[in-house]
């Protein structure tokens, strides 16, 4: 459609440039409806990106794509085509542990089509006995085959049955991985539904994707430099303050002006929606459904080393949680490897220093480490809303739109676990939804 098309008339604007956001923008962009992005920070991504500090870029905080996430690995193909390969890492699954642990867990997929390479990787798994092995098969096959647990139940609950190496070593690190909330808190439901969204449809569903390039580089930014390319516009630095609902639309106050638009996606985090919507009739409900979420935290502990560690062999590791859950590690450009150490759900009192000297020690046990040359903590407070069986409830019962507003957000697809690929289907879903609602409001 040229410009001055009917759906080029139509304003449409995008609040956040998270991933939700770039793929809530890129979606009405290239469907040719008029979009203009507002993101607050400088750096686009959200709680998935770039940091520039000290001179230095970095991740905010590790990331792992899975194999299973269709539609953030669609849209990043559409945009990096054939050097995909050069920005996302595939591997086949491996959940292997550092070398020193007294309970050493290697457990990689095995042979034969899904779901079978599940039961052959488990059977083949190191550090579990054939007993726990069994086990842990018929557990499997009953879950992700028939049994659906209640709505009520949490991980602890669904995995009581399985033996206790095996819920320490497997389930529980997995579960925090997966949905940022420790077992005894964790919604079975979702956990379920990531096993079979991983483990049935194929084997590469279960793959690990490790960026190789940082996070904004991966999505957000292709996508909003698109987003421009096709005529719309991007304003990072840009806070929303307000929306007034309008008799034809909504507005949208910044700083220094006054946007009239005929629909917006708010593609904020959760805690930012209910501000916005103040002068909304009928939004209490929602607002205070919003405001009343729970939030896990993940500090993630980044070092540079000159030598000591391998940064292949290094690349994924599982560790004990004292303190860190996860170690990611890879070669920089200039030689040096980069360590991140991983802590989810991480409600720890200890200072940034601590911290940091914990984080090295636990790393010297398996590797010969010099000083760092460079550290860095990051703690992201509200990185996830808690996947608890409750909130799991009261989100998907929350309305995805109010009036010409519609959201977006990982909070918007509560049948996942709050994650890089929720953020993108809800931010496709909320652009379809507007692009579907079109000849209807142009004619
Ligand atoms: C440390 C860490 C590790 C994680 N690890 C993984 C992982 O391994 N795999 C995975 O899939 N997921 C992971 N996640 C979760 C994932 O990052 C999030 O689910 C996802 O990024 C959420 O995206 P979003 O677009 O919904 O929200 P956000 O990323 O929060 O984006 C919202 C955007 O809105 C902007 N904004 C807010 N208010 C305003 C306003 N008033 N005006 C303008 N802009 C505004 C914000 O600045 C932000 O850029 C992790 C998260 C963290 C923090």
């Amino acid at each position: 459609m040229q410009n001055g098309g009917l759906r080029l008339k139509h304003r449409v604007a995008v609040i956040g440039a998270g991933w939700a956001g770039a793929a809530a923008a890129l979606t009405l962009a290239r469907a040719d409806v008029a979009v203009t992005v507002f993101e607050a920070a400088k750096i686009v991504g959200g709680r998935a990106r770039r940091v520039e500090k000290t001179e230095r870029s970095f991740d905010n905080g590790q990331h792992i794509l899975l194999g299973a996430y269709d539609r953030s690995l669609a849209l990043i193909a559409s945009l990096h085509g054939e050097h995909v390969d050069h920005v996302l890492e595939r591997r086949s699954l491996s959940m292997r542990m550092a070398a020193h642990l007294p309970e050493p867990l290697v457990l990689r997929a095995g042979a034969g089509p899904a779901p079978l390479h599940l039961a052959t990787g488990l059977l083949a798994a190191r550090g579990l006995t054939i007993s726990e092995k069994v086990a842990t098969c018929l557990w499997a096959t009953k879950y992700l085959l028939c049994a659906r647990p209640a709505a009520s139940a949490t991980v602890s609950e669904l995995i009581n049955e399985q033996p206790r190496r095996v819920r320490a070593l497997l389930w529980e690190p997995l579960c925090v991985a997966a949905l940022n909330t420790p077992a005894e808190r964790a919604s079975a439901g979702v956990f379920i539904e990531v096993l079979r969204r991983s483990f049935l449809p194929n084997r590469s569903a279960s793959d690990m994707m490790l960026p190789r390039v940082d996070l904004s580089a991966l999505l957000p930014e292709p996508a909003l430099a698109e987003v421009v390319a096709r005529g719309n516009t991007v304003l990072t630095s840009s806070v929303v303050m307000a929306l007034r609902n309008e008799d034809a639309g909504v507005s949208l106050v910044t700083r220094d002006a006054e946007h009239a638009f005929d629909q917006v996606i708010i593609a904020t985090g959760p805690q930012h929606v209910a501000r916005l919507l103040e002068s909304f009739e009928h939004s209490q409900l929602l607002r205070h459904a919003l405001e009343s979420l729970q939030y896990e935290p993940i500090s993630t502990l980044h070092y540079e080393f000159s030598a000591g560690m391998d940064a292949t062999d290094a690349a994924m590791l599982m560790l004990d949680g004292a303190p860190g859950q996860w170690l990611f590690a890879q070669r920089l450009p200039n030689g040096r490897v980069r360590a991140s150490v991983v802590i989810s759900a991480h409600h720890r009192a200890d200072d940034e220093a601590d911290l940091l000297r914990n984080g090295l020690a636990q790393l010297r046990q398996s590797f010969a480490l010099p000083e760092p040359i460079w550290s860095q903590l990051i703690t992201e407070k509200r990185a996830t809303y808690s996947c608890t069986p409750a909130q799991v409830e009261l989100l998907s019962h929350l309305p995805r739109a109010v009036g010409a507003v519609r959201f977006a957000g990982d909070w918007c697809v509560p049948e996942l676990p709050a994650t890089l690929e929720s953020a993108v289907i809800s931010g496709e879903r909320a652009a379809q939804a507007i692009i579907q609602s079109l000849p209807k409001l142009t004619n």
